[in-house]
């Protein structure tokens, strides 16, 4: 686009280069230039515009010349005259914005500076419009506005407190949040130091992280102690997060999550996780989080630890006499006194039921007996519930790390393990687990399980010890013991389950199949022509309690064809604790014409009473007596006395376990009439018994 026809005229070098800037300057130029002629004051013609100005536009290269009304639409018309107008008058340039349509539809924000052209006599001859498109530039700001006010969204909306911190840790800047869970106000917060909400101990950590954090790596810390200004600590999750600005590190975020509330509940949460409800001991989750450690740290010292299994003998029978809430306040009160034992390095949990475990860190072998000793002592006391004393004692199965284990599994089944040996051997006394007892389950409710199932496995069977007429040398009778080999666990010895079977009920079931057992095993002897033998039956104290029995007896009799006389059963001073019924019990189990015996005599703690009132017919000396036999004094007299005692109470007596030849002289001397032990025999299975010709014609 050239200029007006007016300046046609310069020809001149330097006019000819000036008009070269101008068409430069004028047509090169990416903002529209608008040139008016100012006619009468108020009054604007087109002189001049430029390439931007026509792409840009409606406005055309013929509208040079023509008014501003003729050019432009009425309402772009009247605005600009007025702006025109306006400048005529004062003279000074103004600069206003605007938004438009472009002829391309495009709507844009444009800022136009209006100047004025004046002639030689300081009157305005020409309105020169530079408008320039500022859409991108508008945008930008708003933009950038947007983003402020998002960013101050984000600070000053968040639940979490956000400081603004500069390098030395003051504060710059603090949200809503932050005064809320500090209690300053944000004037009150401003330039104080971060460190200074903080308890002292978490002081430095969070010095460290904020030195990391300016030095561009965010982090994370939690549990921080903040300190409100009512003095009260808050648990705080802390972030920090650095402040980048032209790449360069300006200072961090630390934004606090106030976590007190969610930690009381994680903290209560947590307790009940690792602590039974009903002891308040801490119960088998916590034992198997704690021994890994408790090893990890033995390790490193090259120290011992110990694990002392604990079951409370009988408790089944408290429960039961009790019920279950007596059982629990029971369990309580046993608790009470297991904890007088605890300290740092002895530790006490509830595995479940009746069972707990004492961990002995840094413990010796002796120390660890030691320890066993003074728990079997807690219990030398009767328990008092309801006015009723009970006692009860602990049998306590031991394992040692590193000797037996380096896991809480292993070392957990191998007190179990031990512990079953106790059970097995007598209870109310500890034992250290030995490589010998591997075989054994690994703990009751899987030899249960087992149990459950052993006699449809086929499983049981019956072993007969003889027992010896010791002045004729002959074998008048045997005693039924039962043998269980389990698939997976091989033999298990009748001392171990019996009990377990008792607890558990299937006792009465085992029982009733041993009845059964004998009776067959009489039939097919007395099929065979053999003679006439008695065998005696070891009927548990529940079985003995239950009413069925003598019409179980019975109905087994008739159904085999058995004399009653065949038979005998062996019960133990235990059951017979509640004398109406055992009496009664006893009367119709004599009425039916089979022989009763006193198992383990001398063993319970019963008065020797009953033995007058009760039809007894046979003892049966405990073979803790028998053993100690030439050993012992105290024990051969009690022997004695025993057979004394029978004798004149016209009852007949057996010594068990007989082992020696001096035993059996003994016995002889003092006019015992039967022995039962293996020097004469271990119980044998019945086909034995049938070739080592016992069973005589
Ligand atoms: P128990 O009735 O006192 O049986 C005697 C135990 O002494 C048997 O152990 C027998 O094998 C063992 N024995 C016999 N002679 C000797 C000996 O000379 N020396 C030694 N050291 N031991 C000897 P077993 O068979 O292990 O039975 C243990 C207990 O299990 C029995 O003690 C009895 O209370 C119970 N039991 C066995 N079979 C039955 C059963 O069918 N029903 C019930 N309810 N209990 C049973
Ligand atoms: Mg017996
Ligand atoms: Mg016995």
């Amino acid at each position: 686009m050239r200029l007006t026809d007016t300046n046609k005229d310069f020809h001149t070098e330097n006019e000819k280069l000036d008009s070269v800037i101008k068409e430069l300057i004028l047509d090169y130029i990416h903002d529209m230039i608008f040139i008016m002629k100012v006619e009468n004051g108020n009054q604007f013609r087109y002189a001049y515009i430029n390439e931007s100005a026509i792409h840009y536009t409606s406005i055309k290269n013929e509208d040079m010349g023509k008014l501003l009304e003729e050019v432009v639409s009425t309402d772009l018309a009247k605005e600009l005259q007025i702006r025109y107008t306006e400048l005529v008058h004062s003279g000074v340039s103004i600069t206003y914005q605007d938004e438009l349509e472009l002829s391309t539809g495009k709507q844009v924000v444009n800022e136009s500076i209006l100047t004025p052209i004046k002639n030689d006599l300081g009157e305005v001859e020409y309105v020169a419009s530079i408008t320039r498109d500022i859409t991108e530039a508008v945008n930008e700001k708003k933009m950038l506005l947007k983003a402020k006010e998002r960013y101050k969204s984000i600070i000053e909306h968040n639940l979490d407190a956000i400081f603004i911190l500069d390098s030395n840790g003051i504060i710059k800047e603090s949200n809503g949040a932050g005064c809320q869970l500090t209690g300053y106000s944000k004037k009150k917060l401003t330039n104080t130091s971060i460190y200074d909400l903080f308890h002292f101990q978490n002081k430095n950590a969070i010095k460290e992280s904020v030195r990391k954090t300016l030095v561009g790596t965010p982090t994370t810390l939690e549990y921080c102690l903040l300190r409100n200004s009512l003095g009260q600590e808050k648990i705080t999750h802390l972030k920090t997060v650095p402040i980048v600005i032209n790449e360069k590190c300006d200072g961090c975020y630390i934004i606090a999550k106030d976590v007190t509330e969610h930690h009381e509940q994680n903290e209560i949460i947590h307790y009940m996780a690792l602590h039974d409800q009903l002891t308040g001991l801490w119960n088998r989750k916590a034992l198997d989080d704690h021994i890994p450690l408790m090893i990890h740290n033995m390790e490193e010292h090259g120290k011992e630890l110990s694990v002392l299994y604990l079951d409370l003998d009988r408790f089944k029978f408290v429960n039961d006499t009790l019920g279950l809430k007596g059982g629990d306040r029971f369990l309580i009160k046993i608790t009470k006194r297991l904890i007088t034992l605890t300290n740092d390095e002895c530790l006490l949990y509830r595995q479940g039921g009746d069972e707990f475990i004492y961990l002995l860190k840094n413990s010796s072998f002796e120390e660890t007996k030691e320890k066993a000793k003074e728990i079997l002592n807690l219990f030398a006391e009767a328990f008092t519930i309801d006015g009723q004393e009970f006692y009860t004692s602990p049998s306590i199965g031991i394992s040692r790390y590193p000797a037996d284990g380096y896991d809480s599994n292993s070392l957990i089944q191998k007190a179990a393990q031990a512990l079953f040996e106790v059970k097995e051997k007598g209870r109310a006394h500890f034992r250290f687990y030995q490589t010998h007892m591997k075989s054994s389950f690994p703990n009751y409710i899987i030899m249960e399980s087992h149990l459950r199932k052993a006699i449809e496995k086929e499983e049981l069977y019956i072993h007969y010890q003889p027992q010896v007429n010791l002045s004729t040398g002959t074998i008048e009778s045997f005693e039924a013991l039962i043998r269980w080999n389990n698939r997976k666990f091989g033999f298990v010895s009748p001392a171990q389950f019996i009990p377990l079977a008792e607890e558990t009920g299937l006792i009465h079931q085992i029982g009733d199949w041993v009845l059964e057992q004998v009776c067959i095993q009489l039939q097919t002897w007395r099929q065979k022509g053999y003679r006439n033998v008695r065998v005696a039956i070891n009927i548990s104290p529940k079985q003995f309690l239950q009413e069925e029995l003598v019409d179980t007896i019975d109905y087994y009799l008739s159904s085999y064809n058995i004399p009653a006389s065949c038979i005998e059963i062996e019960i133990t001073e235990g059951a017979m604790q509640d004398t109406q019924q055992t009496l009664k019990m006893l009367k119709k189990l004599k009425k039916l014409g089979i022989f009763i015996s006193v198992d383990d005599f001398g063993t319970g703690y019963s008065s020797l009473n009953y033995l007058k009132r009760f039809p007894i017919d046979i003892l049966k000396i405990d073979q803790s007596f028998v053993r100690e036999i030439g050993l012992n004094q105290k024990d051969s007299a009690i022997t004695t006395t025993i057979i004394h005692l029978a004798h004149s109470l016209g009852l007949e007596v057996i010594a068990e376990g007989v082992e020696r030849e001096g035993q059996v002289h003994f016995l002889k001397e003092a006019n015992c009439q039967k022995a039962q032990g293996f020097y004469f025999s271990k119980p044998i299975c019945p086909r034995e018994v049938e070739e080592q010709q016992f069973v005589v014609m």
